[in-house]
């Protein structure tokens, strides 16, 4: 694996690491920060499928040998929707009036 490649804990994909969410459970402590800290890392794809496999099978709160508070979560599925490619619902149309 080359040094910048990262892997997925859910799918196991591996990529640059400016792909992931790169998660950090800080050194000396059960804190998990996102994407800044020093300490045990883990990475996920930014995919509601990866997310939602780390969630529920707990992949995330393993590979970092601690459990991620509620609040983190709703952190990733909040930027999981900001990051969203899916284009905004268009402006309701007005043309059938005539
Ligand atoms: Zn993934």
């Amino acid at each position: 694996m080359k040094p910048n490649y990262r892997r997925c804990v859910s799918c196991r994909r591996v990529g640059p690491k400016q792909e992931f969410w790169r998660l950090v459970r800080l050194a000396g402590g059960t804190t998990v920060c996102l994407d800044q800290g020093q300490g045990r890392s883990a990475y996920l794809c930014p995919r509601a499928d990866c997310l939602r496999l780390a969630q529920r099978k707990n992949r995330l709160g393993r590979a970092l040998k601690a459990s991620l508070p509620e609040t983190l979560w709703e952190t990733l599925w909040q930027r999981l929707g900001e990051t969203s490619q899916d284009p905004p619902p268009p402006p309701t149309a007005e043309e059938d009036d005539r």
